[in-house]
């Protein structure tokens, strides 16, 4: 299971930071593939409603309650909800379409070919188990065998190989990215290791458990490598205590993504001045990069913090350290007992009952690693045009409203409005999946050879950035895997290439359903466009320009127009309470839910626009507004666990998927208008109180 470090895998293939939809994993491959829960309908239908309930007082209620009651969060699973419903057809699909690549000959290089040999080897679970840690074997006695204190060219060289080896490294990663003031060049970014953990796991009281459960899972692995109970015991509290160090360090989620704090541009000597102990020229040799690049680095405190770690503690804790990380860092790739023990810490530090089906796993490991390859597979089969026209067509309306709208602004003063519009005159929506596929044909992917399999997909990924140093940026569509590839159920705006990818997996039920009425599809696919648009316009989005280059365009007046906007979302998301004693967080999740209120808004209004105030009959009585609204909270239809809801809320830019499901409504005047809401009302907020950004 990838529970590690995602967002370095991340790193090493995108090409610019992508402002996703949802969550990555809130599509997790946890539901069983062949029983997405029978009874959820999935895209707008009445039975999902409760018309029992009354609108004014609980919205929610009255549009996802009939759901509510019948549905119960499958044992394998953290949540339910449209979106898991939608990524167990989509699995489902895919398990069918690696299966027939497998049985089918196929030309040695191509995508079936891969695909086929990729799964056969992951599959084959006997052979992995008669292998036991034979594919670990080299890098551990690589590590049993560092003298401490090392020089730093040898920790150097040792990173490196870790992160080729393995996707990421526990020192320090090199990956390639583009500079956030110069959108047309590539820069070297230094990134410090990354935990297991969450922040809060490592150092708050409620995270006890947790931390249990993992001392529990790591001693048994040490075990695995013949350490007695007692010692393992020990290395396993070494290894947190470290851990928990570098954790305390490190930027928080809402820093991690503050230019302020990651653009930190120095010479590899400046940067080396931070991590004396890890010859940085060391790594770049072996990482085939030349020594003079540009180079970032996004979190000052953490490389320190790993110095201090790697030359204050024992020599025997800091080579523990690094056994965990090989041990641990390709756990589904092996066999028993390490993907068991692995499995039942991942189970049981989310609250489940049974593991999600291997299939899964792997469908979802190879959308990470032959993300293209499969894609095409997928897109071939399951992606009509008629669905890519429409959806282009829906997009150019959406983006018409907008312009008309900011047209229109109040708030907005003439230059800053003049370059809004050029900004999103400029912003390039593409639908489905890219012109242009990455070419991964060079990826060696054999039948017998998981974990080589794996870690060449990687290496292959890695290097081809590498190759990209020292030349324009080269954009790459629906490339940043797992959130933006035409497999991930999403849509991702990427603020350094001012672009939009709306993958082929989100344009269907429940976010478009092909035929339905205009109110159902605006109100879904159309908010999930109107939400990507808007993402060029918050409180991020809005610091960079139209080419894509950090630079302020507001006027001091306008930024505090749209601050004195923003600081109301930050309040009203911040007064909810989503378990006892844990608070919602109004400004980690205030990009998103000025996001969210800008899609609906602008879906709402392009709706009209589209039906040209020609009258609208009611369908199942129920008015063109009242089934728009409907449609956008049935979206959002969503259950989770306690650990679920307790995670995402540490970490999750977006709000929790419910509040997602009311929450920017009460800012807009058509909804109160569409249910009639008065004074007195929980649904109500007066005029004065609401928000219209966009
Ligand atoms: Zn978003």
């Amino acid at each position: 299971m990838l529970h590690r470090s995602d967002f370095l895998r991340r790193m090493a293939t995108r090409t610019a930071t992508t402002v996703a939809f949802l969550v990555a994993g809130t599509v997790p491959a946890q539901a069983q593939a062949q029983a997405p829960a029978a009874d959820v309908p999935l895209g707008f239908s009445l039975a999902s409603m409760d018309r029992k309930a009354n609108p004014r007082q609980n919205f929610y209620r009255y549009a996802v309650g009939g759901w509510l009651d019948r549905t119960a969060i499958p044992a394998s699973e953290s949540d339910v909800g449209g979106f898991t419903a939608l990524a167990a057809n989509l699995d489902a699909r895919l398990i069918k379409l690696v299966r027939d690549a497998a049985d089918a000959k196929a030309e040695p290089g191509s995508p079936r070919q891969q695909i086929g040999d990729y799964w056969r080897a992951a599959m084959d679970l006997k052979r992995l188990d008669d292998l036991g840690l034979k594919p670990l074997q080299a890098d551990l006695d690589r590590v049993a065998a560092l003298g401490l204190p090392a020089a730093a060219p040898v920790l150097g060289e040792l990173s490196a190989r870790l992160q080729l080896a393995y996707g990421v490294s526990p020192l320090v990663n090199a990956f390639v990215g583009t500079d956030l003031k110069d959108s047309k060049s590539n820069l070297l970014l230094l990134v410090a290791g990354q935990q297991s953990l969450t922040p809060d796991e490592y150092a708050k009281p409620e995270g006890q458990p947790v931390r249990n459960l993992y001392l529990t899972y790591i001693s048994r692995m040490l075990q695995t490598t013949g350490m007695a109970p007692a010692d393992a015991d020990a290395g396993a509290r070494a290894v947190l205590a470290m851990e928990a160090e570098i954790s305390a360090s490190q930027l928080t989620p809402l820093q991690g993504r503050d230019p302020a704090f990651i653009y930190n541009l120095m010479t590899l000597a400046q940067a080396q001045v931070l991590i004396p102990s890890v010859d940085l020229a060391a790594i770049l040799q072996a990482l085939g990069v030349p020594g003079d690049v540009r180079i970032q680095v996004r979190d000052l405190a953490a490389l320190k913090t790993i110095h201090k770690v790697v030359t204050t503690r024992p020599a025997e804790e800091v080579r523990m350290l690094l056994r965990w990380h090989v041990l641990t860092s390709r756990t589904s790739a092996l066999g028993q007992p390490w993907r068991g023990l692995d499995e039942a810490f991942s189970l049981q530090r989310r609250g489940l009952q049974s593991p999600p089906p291997r299939e899964r796993e792997i469908v979802k490991a190879m959308g990470l690693q032959l993300s293209h390859p499969l894609s095409r597979l997928y897109v071939d089969a399951f992606f009509p045009d008629s669905t890519r026209r429409e959806i282009t067509s829906m997009v150019g309306h959406i983006k018409d409203e907008f312009a008309q709208r900011l047209r229109a602004n109040r708030w907005l003063d003439e230059t800053t409005r003049a370059a809004a519009l050029d900004k999103l005159s400029r912003i390039d929506i593409q639908v489905g999946y890219p012109q242009q596929w990455i070419d991964f044909s060079s990826v060696v992917v054999r039948a017998d050879d998981h974990i080589g399999n794996q870690q060449r997909a990687d290496e292959f990924l890695l290097r081809r950035r590498f190759a990209q140093l020292g030349k324009p940026v080269v954009v790459e569509r629906f490339a940043d895997a797992p959130f933006t590839t035409p497999i991930s159920v999403n849509a991702g705006y990427s603020p350094q290439t001012n672009s939009i990818d709306i993958t082929a997996a989100i344009v269907q039920p429940p976010f478009y359903v092909p035929g339905a009425d205009a109110a159902v599809n605006y109100c879904t696919i159309g908010a999930v466009i109107g939400h990507e648009i808007t993402h060029g316009f918050d409180s991020n989005g809005r610091r960079y320009g139209p080419a894509g280059n950090l630079r302020d365009w507001w006027t001091p007046k306008a930024s505090a127009e749209f601050k004195k906007r923003t600081d109301v979302l930050v309040r009203q998301y911040g007064g909810f309470t989503l378990l006892p004693g844990l608070k919602h967080n109004g400004e980690l999740t205030l990009t998103e839910n000025t996001a969210d209120l800008g899609g609906i808004t602008l879906a709402n209004a392009a709706l009209h626009r589209h039906l040209a105030g020609a009258p609208q009959p009611r369908i199942d009585g129920l008015t063109t507004d009242q089934r728009c609204f409907v449609a956008w909270a049935q979206m959002w239809a969503y259950k989770a666990r306690p650990e679920r809801i307790r995670l995402l809320a540490a970490t999750d830019y977006h709000a929790n998927a419910t509040l997602r499901g009311f929450a920017p409504l009460v800012h807009l005047d058509a909804f109160h208008k569409a249910f009639g809401t008065r004074p007195g009302d929980a649904m109500w907020r007066a005029p004065s109180q609401r928000v219209l950004i966009w």
